[in-house]
């Protein structure tokens, strides 16, 4: 059978040894020289069946077979190799050792001008400068080299001066531009990242669209009172409004459908005293949703839910939309590829979900025909050291892929 499992489970190994404390998780920030280890690793691997590599001006490393020119159209399949800190060992590298099989399989099998290349992304997490997906935002062109050079690290380093040892160049950014017309199709392989596909025992699926977003600030204003000798009639608690807003969301993505969350993450609250009636809540709202108009919904309804809370205590209310990301929907002709691929290889049909989180297929899909496969995460865990995906359901999505990036 092409794709071999055990090559792919060398490698997650291989890459989880580049890491300050192998055994414990992965701690691997873009630019860090374990980030730059495990990217030598990937190269090193697919020199040794006939490939060379370049490195774009935003720090991507692209991957070919040697008889395939970089001018020809090519499929794309990759994904990142930067950890957050205390993360685990699947989180990108999946994606990453997919592709490199697939170079692999393709040498083995004779074929050497498959058009293929692997990517690995540079810094997606978001961790190292304080925005994600930087390397594919940089090549996609949504972030110019200004905006790069204006993103710092912990050392105060911008994006340029931290990339310089990696082959980063600002001045060939414009010029290193992903063409849109140079590619057949993005294909991403990532693992779920959330508990939905365990549970429900499901070990590949098609992800066909990535949520959007709306992020909301909230400020309810109140009256600050003695706690003792107020009545709990006379009352304007800005903290008990907040309360409603935080129970009320809770029922609000429900009932926008199984696929809606929202979440309060942070919440401040003056005067902040044991005895002291809060005079004033600051709370952030996230909502995310697979569609445009569940997330145009949910934003009416959450601006109902922020006046209701308020009108009833007698409270002042202000909500600020403080990011609006648009749902991605993914391309339907490749989710079709896999689909016609999973049946050829005798797969039962492919469960179908949709990204809670985002990734780099979210910034390449307006540009190219995109496509991701996800894989089950086990017990939903991820961004820590307890990551695990099984070996064979990684094999099984890089079949998937294999199958159908090489047949026309
Ligand atoms: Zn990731």
């Amino acid at each position: 059978m092409p794709v071999h499992a055990e090559r792919i489970a060398r490698d997650i190994q291989a890459i989880a040894a580049c890491t300050p404390n192998p055994g414990q998780g992965s701690d691997r920030p873009t630019f860090s020289p374990h980030w730059r280890k495990a990217r030598d690793y990937v190269i090193a691997e697919a020199a040794k069946v006939g490939c060379y590599h370049r490195v774009d001006a935003a720090g991507n490393v692209h991957i070919r077979q040697k008889s395939v020119d970089w001018s020809t159209p090519c499929w794309l399949a990759g994904s990142h190799l930067d950890s957050v800190p205390g993360g685990g060992d699947y989180d990108g590298v999946l994606g990453v050792v997919a592709a490199l099989e697939v170079l692999r399989t393709a040498a083995e099998e004779g074929k050497n001008s498959l058009p293929f290349e692997a990517i690995i992304f540079a810094e997606e997490e978001g961790t190292t400068f304080g925005l994600g997906m930087l390397g594919s935002r940089g090549w996609a062109g949504t972030l110019d080299a200004k905006a790069l050079r204006a993103l710092k690290n912990s050392q105060g380093e911008d994006y340029w001066q931290a990339g310089k040892p990696h082959d980063t160049d600002p001045a060939k950014l414009e010029a290193s531009r992903l063409k849109p017309s140079d590619w057949l199709g993005f294909l991403e392989l990532h693992i779920e990242q959330g508990v939905g596909m365990w549970k429900r025992g499901e070990k590949v699926a098609l992800v066909t669209g990535i949520n959007g977003r709306r992020q909301y600030a909230v400020t309810f204003g109140g009256v600050a009172n003695h706690a003792g000798s107020t009545g709990m009639g006379d009352r304007h608690d800005a903290l008990a409004g907040a309360a409603e807003v935080v129970a009320g969301l809770e029922s609000l993505a429900s009932a926008l459908g199984a696929r809606v969350v929202a979440t309060v993450g942070r919440i401040t609250v003056e005067p902040n005293a044991v005895n002291v009636i809060p005079s004033s809540a600051s709370l952030t709202v996230d909502v995310r949703a697979p569609e445009d108009g569940l997330l145009t919904e949910a934003d009416a309804r959450v601006r109902k839910l922020v006046k209701d809370a308020a009108a009833k205590r007698g409270l002042s209310a202000e909500i600020k939309q403080t990011e609006a990301l648009p749902a991605v929907a993914l391309s339907a002709k490749l989710a079709d590829r896999i689909r016609s691929a999973a049946a050829r290889l005798t797969l039962p049909p492919l469960p179908e979900t949709t990204s809670g989180a985002l990734h780099d297929a979210a910034i390449l899909a307006p540009l190219i025909p995109t496509i991701m496969l996800f894989v089950a995460s086990k017990d939903g865990i991820s961004h820590n050291p307890g990551e695990f995906s099984r070996t064979e359901d990684m094999a099984t999505a890089t079949r998937l892929l294999y199958e159908a990036i090489s047949r026309s």
